[in-house]
């Protein structure tokens, strides 16, 4: 009984300290520059370039769908206190209450728009629709840093050195775990190379690191679009079906964030056998990992899959 309530006295200790800390230091005027970012990726990039100098935070954590996020209760007051309020756009965070307050922000910036401006020729689109999921190619990823270093140098120049420093240095490491990735990948061969997942988060991932030439977009196939929004169709079912068995492709992969029932249905629809991965990967959301930690992880996910 004795160890029962220590353990829960800790539970509640390590709980409540962490929220307090969350806390005091957000809505407290310490000095340092508040950027609040929408999702992990973001937020990834602010701490590299910030470091030290910046309170940074998420606003969409764990495995929740940024497509869909609505704010909830303390959302307004954490954006209201944050100097540089930072998100993708391009279509991703589609929840009207979290749009509007990224509207009006005064120091709101539109990451995805901003990469847009730098390489529009690399932006991809689906349908016409234009496809969000930026931040799945490092090399592309990386067009968002100068946005997020010239914000932080107009709000605090006395800092300027140190983030244009830094941000210098982040697109160095970024591009070679790029490299390296890439190199990874295509050591892999080119008839297992065709990725199957649950919604179509991974097209920018498939161009730059399962392909070399113009043939990718047979490499990612999903039954699901641009966001996973549950609804679907038979022939959406039957298009993945008919794909895994064109392409003789034995292995789908779940992703962390996304229901899994659809997967299981193409995978019992099939003629030819065909196993889900064991382990998910990370489209939307990053666990408990850093940025480079995610896209390392569905890397040597992939790679041993598709090497067993
Ligand atoms: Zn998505």
């Amino acid at each position: 009984m004795k160890i029962v309530t220590v353990f829960l006295s800790l539970f509640l200790c390590l709980f409540g300290c962490g929220q307090k800390r969350e806390a005091t230091s957000w809505f407290t005027d310490n000095g340092k520059v508040k950027v609040l970012s929408t999702i992990a990726m973001i937020d990834d990039l602010v701490k590299g370039i910030g470091q030290d100098r910046v309170d940074s935070l998420s606003l969409i954590v764990g495995e929740i769908d940024p497509h869909s996020y609505e704010l909830v209760k303390g959302d307004d007051e954490k954006i209201a206190n944050a100097k540089i309020v930072i998100c993708v756009g391009l279509g991703l965070e589609h929840g009207a209450s979290l749009r509007y307050q990224m509207q009006k922000h005064p120091g709101g910036i539109f990451l995805g728009d901003e990469i847009q401006k730098k390489v529009p020729e690399k932006i991809l689109k689906v349908e016409g629709e234009t496809d969000p999921h930026v931040w799945m190619d490092i090399s592309l990823w990386v067009n968002g840093i100068d946005a997020i270093v010239e914000a932080l140098v107009k709000v605090d120049s006395a800092n300027a050195s140190f983030y244009v420093r830094n941000g210098k240095r982040l697109r160095e490491e970024m591009l070679a775990a790029h490299l390296q990735l890439q190199r990874e990948m295509l050591e892999v061969s080119e008839e297992k190379r065709y990725l199957v997942t649950s919604h179509d988060a991974f097209r920018y991932f498939t161009r730059a690191y399962l392909a070399q030439g113009e043939d990718w977009e047979v490499r990612c196939v999903a039954p699901e679009g641009l966001a996973p929004e549950g609804q679907l169709s038979t022939q959406d079912i039957k298009r993945v079906v008919d794909h895994l068995s064109q392409y003789k492709i034995g292995v789908v992969f779940p992703e962390s964030n996304v229901s899994r029932d659809a997967l299981k249905k193409i995978v019992s629809c099939c003629g030819h056998p065909v196993r889900c991965s064991e382990y998910p990967l990370y489209g939307d959301s990053m666990g408990t990992q850093n940025y480079l930690e995610m896209i390392r992880h569905n890397v040597h996910v992939l790679k041993e899959e598709w090497t067993r």
